[in-house]
């Protein structure tokens, strides 16, 4: 692995009740930017003008609305270098990690404006029963008026891209707030919105923990991505609130590779699901179980490759860097805690092991004889590490993956179809992947979400990725118009011997009782 040299460390923020927060590029600790910390008055304030112009909104129509999304997609575009640029700096990313972001935007505005109208149709149902046989059914799918769209720093465009789209489409006023790690892009992406002209529904607020507490104590329902800790303590104010919440949290996904794995295409998806944007998604690849027969040609061949990496923060468009950063000092502390627990605990390094003399960079890192006593198989890591560890059989291979609280993603490797379908049921986690790594988070007609401590509810979907951000309204109208319903008043007992007769024919399952007899004992 070639580390480019590396610029001194970032600075500490300011302290939390600070007006302002200083955006550091972590790789060399360089100012990037600095945005307001907006308090919860200025929150509240806010939700108020983006409440007040969403009926305008809501009355365009899907078709309406997707024509402002698709002008706003225009501008992300024609404004890519300098949207990028404040991601690759704000975020420390390698120029290639970065372009990523920009692909989501794309995909995702697309998918949700080419198909809007179609998954927010009213959608008819038959009626259940001869009682109401005369009843038109429908489902109608209304807006939340105001929906708050909470994001972490690991994807400062992609993340409110996976979640934004869905919610102005569904004809909700979004409130969002970027983390305060990095909030540059999206604030500029939030002000496109107003320079294309589009109604005045997106906002962006800027600031730290207090002011995400603001956005879910105003907006009608919350979208949350971040940490199982946060995301906690969102769920219950939500709860408190009576408002729905969606939960997307960590992960600790396990990858499984089978004996028969293509080799090279394995070695790369572990690399690539590993250690893409530093590690630090929450679906990368964070801890590999390799069958006995293929352990030592994959972790072998899969260290020559990892050290063929180049490590740095390239300039803008050289593509010169594979991997960039870590976002913050904390999370450097959290990868250095994990390596040192393992190598205490008995664990070797393969290759990397340790941090840069400056910039936030921590070397892409190869851990074997690992086991489940160490943090690093255990807590989410969110860095480049890749530990790996032997396991005996598929019956081994699940019981380790399965063993975490967590359950967002996963992978298994085989040329063997019914390998495949057989380990992945098994596997314990919203999205699993054959013979591909964190690809599920792309295919949006598939639910994206976590299981167990990973999170409640999720993105994408389909139609339901879009329906999260509307009430759904059951109408039933009167196909025949009828002077009066049975059950209405006045009651008499001739009408209820004639109702009962007959709900008893109809309902029954056998003679003796639809024609209103006891049956035999
Ligand atoms: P975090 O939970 O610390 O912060 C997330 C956001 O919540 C930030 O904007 C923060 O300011 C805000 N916040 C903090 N306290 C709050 C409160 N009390 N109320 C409301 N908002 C509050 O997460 P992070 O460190 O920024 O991001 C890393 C985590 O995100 C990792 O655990 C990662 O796995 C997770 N993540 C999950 C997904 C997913 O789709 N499941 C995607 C990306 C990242």
């Amino acid at each position: 692995m070639t580390t480019a040299k590396t610029p001194p460390k970032s600075q500490p923020q300011k302290p939390a009740d600070s007006p302002i927060v200083e955006v550091r590029n972590p790789a060399n600790g360089s100012i990037a930017g600095v945005v307001p910390n907006v308090p919860a008055d200025e929150v509240a304030r806010l939700a108020g003008e983006l409440r007040a112009v969403q009926p305008a909104w809501e009355a365009l129509g899907p078709k309406g609305r997707a024509v402002y999304l698709r002008r706003w997609l225009d501008w992300i575009v024609d404004n890519q270098d300098h949207i990028l640029g404040l991601v690759h700096r704000e975020a420390g990313k390698s120029w290639g990690d970065a372009q990523i972001e920009l692909l989501v935007c794309m995909e995702v505005i697309n998918y949700y404006t080419k198909h809007g109208a179609e998954f927010l149709a009213d959608e008819t149902r038959r009626p259940h029963g001869p009682a109401s046989a005369t009843k038109g059914l429908r489902i109608r799918y209304r807006p939340y008026e105001l929906v708050g769209v909470i994001c972490p720093w690991n994807y400062p465009l992609g993340m409110p891209m996976l979640d934004v789209p869905q919610a102005l489409m569904a004809g909700a006023a979004v409130l969002t707030k970027p983390s305060e790690e990095t909030p540059l892009g999206w604030a500029e992406v939030v002000r496109g919105w107003s320079e294309i002209g589009a109604p005045p529904v997106l906002g962006c607020v800027t600031g730290r923990g207090e002011t995400g507490r603001a956005v879910v104590d105003t907006v009608d329902m919350v979208q949350f991505t971040g940490s199982t800790k946060t995301g906690r303590q969102v769920g219950i104010r939500c709860a408190e609130r009576l408002i729905p919440v969606s939960l997307e949290l960590g992960g600790k996904d396990a990858m499984i590779v089978l004996s028969d794995a293509p080799l090279q295409r394995t070695i790369r998806g572990a690399i690539w699901g590993g250690l893409f944007n530093s590690g630090q998604s929450c679906v990368a690849v964070e801890r590999i179980y390799v069958e006995a027969p293929l352990y030592d040609e994959f972790t072998t061949r899969l260290v020559e490759q990892v050290n063929k990496l180049r490590q740095g923060h390239d300039a803008a468009g050289s593509f010169s860097a594979d991997i960039g950063a870590l976002a913050n000092e904390a999370q450097m502390e959290i990868v250095e805690r994990h390596v040192n627990d393992a190598v205490a605990r008995g664990a070797r390094i393969l290759t990397g092991g340790k941090r840069a003399e400056r910039g936030l960079f921590y070397a892409p890192t190869v851990l074997v004889d690992v086991d489940h006593t160490m943090a690093c198989m255990r807590e989410e890591t969110f860095g480049p590490l890749l530990p790996i560890m032997k396991v005996s059989s598929e019956d081994e291979a699940i019981a380790m993956a399965n063993d975490t609280t967590y359950g967002l993603g996963a992978s298994v490797w085989t040329a063997n179809k019914d390998r495949a379908e057989r380990v992945s049921r098994r596997i314990e986690a919203g999205g699993v992947n054959i013979n591909n790594a964190m690809i599920h988070v792309f295919q949006f007609p598939l639910p994206m979400g976590g299981w167990k401590q990973s999170g409640l509810g999720h993105r994408m979907g389909g139609a339901d990725g879009i329906r999260k951000y509307c009430r759904a309204q059951a109408v039933v109208s009167e196909k025949v118009h009828l002077p009066t319903e049975t059950h209405w008043y006045p009651y008499s007992s001739r009408k209820a011997r004639i109702t009962g007769a007959v709900l008893r024919l109809v309902e029954m399952h056998d003679w003796r009782r639809r024609l209103g007899r006891r049956p035999k004992l």
